[in-house]
């Protein structure tokens, strides 16, 4: 998509920034999740693809002794040394980048200093994961310039841990999983317990369709004490019920275990989580049969147990949902940790304009500011450019 043009933004500005040839480009891709939500820290199932919209750095060997970042999203430029690298030393979001190059000298590599432009077409805050493409791109760029011997296996934990612990936002490991790991045309089926990863057909292309994904652009209120809330009664759920996750509990296991949880809303909680990873496992049966729009069905079963079972959805996601589903889409779902962000639509591709459309059209009758929409095909994860 615009490929292109991000790294040649990102080129652009390196040699504004720094006055010579950066030695390479690397990108790394934003990601929706298609299904599989709050299911990853109860060691269950998901199922992201990565977007077009990418992170791309410039970057090359510093020739002193400290990393310099610039970036054209905020026109910043910060830089920081060995002596100024301990978590909390740096600040907003050079702590994103700052937070890699720590996370890989605590793993034990030799990180070399670097010189890095970035330029991005990933919209940020929106739930389409800014955060985890800077930190995949930046330590992608990072592990080649240094010649590190990291397997892309290993890669995804290390960018985890640089939000968990030095950014201080206590994410799970999808969003670095998806944007390191992803391959175009294909769904990232990514078990949260083992880590192993399937790459599932998802050709949505050869088989006409798109995947609208309408940026709801609606306010996160009280994201992070929602989120650290849900964790929380997922894993006195888990206790209850005597199993070290929510993942442990299978479908027909579940009628039985609810009657033995404490209370109404800890049953439908788990409700959530039980029910959410057996629909990621039907939808990763039907892809495996090239079988795309009969995943619809269970793209909107998610959506009402979010909304019903779990609480984690606001008016203008349920809207921009049940507009697609109005306006012809197989199925939709609000994708991301809740509370706003994005929904996603499956739809013919020609279909695409109406779905986006109509959401607009709803948002408008109801008050609502104006939706962002765009149709997205799985695209490639981090890598360096040629
Ligand atoms: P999301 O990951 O959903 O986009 P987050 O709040 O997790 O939202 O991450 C957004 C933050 O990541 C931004 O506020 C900023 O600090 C940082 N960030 C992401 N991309 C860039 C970029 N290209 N340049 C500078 N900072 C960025
Ligand atoms: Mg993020």
């Amino acid at each position: 998509m615009s490929d292109g043009a991000v790294a040649r933004r990102a080129v652009a500005g390196f040699r504004t920034e720094y006055g010579v040839e950066p030695t390479g480009r690397w990108a790394a891709p934003g990601r929706v999740n298609l299904i599989g939500e709050h299911t990853d820290y109860n060691d269950g199932y998901v199922l992201p693809f990565a977007l077009p919209q990418q992170t791309v750095i410039a970057a090359a060997a510093a020739r002193r002794a400290n990393w310099s970042v610039w970036s054209e999203t905020n026109g910043e430029r910060i830089s920081f040394d060995d002596a100024g690298l301990a978590p909390g030393a740096v600040p907003g979001w050079g702590a994103y980048v700052a937070g890699v190059v720590w996370a890989l000298r605590e793993a034990g590599h030799r990180v070399p200093h670097a010189e890095l432009a970035i330029a991005s077409d990933v919209p940020l805050g929106a739930g389409l994961s800014s955060s985890a493409a800077l930190e995949s791109a930046v330590l992608t760029a990072l592990a080649d310039l240094g010649g590190l011997d990291l397997p892309v296996d290993d890669r995804p934990r290390l960018a985890q841990r640089a939000e968990n612990e030095y950014v201080g936002a206590p994410t799970g490991v999808m969003d670095q999983s998806a944007s390191i790991r992803c391959r175009a045309g294909h769904a990232l089926f990514l078990d949260c317990r083992s880590l192993a990863v399937e790459h599932i057909p998802f050709d949505l292309a050869e088989a006409g369709l798109a995947i609208v994904v309408l940026d709801s652009r609606a306010e996160h209120r009280h994201v992070d004490g929602e989120y650290a809330d849900r964790r929380r009664v997922c894993e006195e759920a888990a206790r209850q019920l005597g199993v070290p996750a929510l993942r442990d509990i299978g479908p027909a296991d579940l009628p039985g275990a609810l009657d033995r949880l404490s209370d109404e809303v800890t049953r439908r909680r788990a409700r959530h989580v039980v029910t959410e990873n057996q629909r990621v496992l039907d939808t990763v049966a039907l892809l495996r049969d090239r079988r795309i729009r009969d995943i619809g069905p269970l793209l909107t079963a998610s959506h009402a147990s979010m909304r019903d079972d779990f609480e984690i959805t606001v008016p203008e996601v349920d809207t921009a949902v049940d507009a697609a589903l109005a306006a012809g889409a197989y199925g939709a779902r609000m994708t991301g940790g809740g509370f706003g962000g994005c929904v996603v639509a499956l739809t013919e591709a020609d279909n695409a304009d109406a779905v986006a459309v109509a959401v607009t059209d709803a948002f408008a009758e109801r008050g609502f500011t104006r939706p962002r929409a765009f149709t997205a095909l799985p695209g490639p994860g981090a890598r360096r450019l040629p």
